[in-house]
């Protein structure tokens, strides 16, 4: 049976997409090979699934609608850039998300721990909220893209989390195909 990459994320508004394409824009005249993330494609990934035999996403978006019942729409701030893993051989560069309330961790916590009763391996590095803007490819420049890239005034934009959704992710050459496979609204509670 067939397998599909997935993974599960929230959206972020037009405006962030639309300031981090600026970011890029600026960037991209830089002598350095990046894979600049689609602004369309910017997404804020909770939990990452790999191949899911396409059997099991149904119960992965029961799951996700389960949780979204019980979890009413919060907020977001979007915060400075940051880099994975260092700024001298940066691999990611991204726009970190600020969860002030915690909401976010607990909601990945919450996903973690019901997708883990129906056998999905728990991620086992730590949460970073973040939005990936583009993924260094070459060595040659890179120190001087991330150096130019931290110091970049990012916007800080505030924005409400209202859907979970389950994504599946084709891998082309020319960039990652995302389709939403399922979409959970977060529910406020009466
Ligand atoms: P590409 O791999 O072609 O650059 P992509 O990274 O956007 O595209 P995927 O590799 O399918 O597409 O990843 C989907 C999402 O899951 C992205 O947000 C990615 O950062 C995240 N992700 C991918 N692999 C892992 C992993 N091993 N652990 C945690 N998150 C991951
Ligand atoms: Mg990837």
């Amino acid at each position: 049976m067939a397998a599909i990459r997935s993974f599960i994320c929230i959206d972020v508004p037009g405006e962030v997409k639309a300031a981090i394409e600026r970011v890029q824009a600026k960037l991209r005249r830089l002598p350095v090979e990046v894979s600049w993330t689609r602004p369309a494609n910017v997404h804020l990934t909770l939990k990452f699934l790999g191949e899911v035999e396409e059997a099991r996403l149904g119960r992965v978006g029961e799951v996700l609608d389960a949780i979204a019942r019980d979890c009413a729409p919060f907020e977001l701030v979007t915060d400075r850039g940051g880099v994975f893993p260092t700024a001298d051989r940066p691999r990611v560069l991204w726009i970190g998300v600020r969860d002030e309330r915690g909401l976010l961790r607990a909601l990945v916590a919450q996903v973690e721990d019901a997708l883990a009763q129906y056998g999905f391996a728990r991620e086992l590095r730590p949460f970073t909220a973040h939005l990936t803007v583009g993924r260094v490819r070459s060595e040659r420049s890179a120190r001087e893209l991330a150096r130019l890239f931290l110091a970049e005034e990012f916007p800080s934009h505030r924005f409400r989390v209202t859907h979970l959704i389950l994504m599946r992710s084709d891998l082309r050459p020319d960039g990652a195909l995302y389709t939403p496979l399922h979409i959970a609204p977060l529910q406020e509670r009466s």
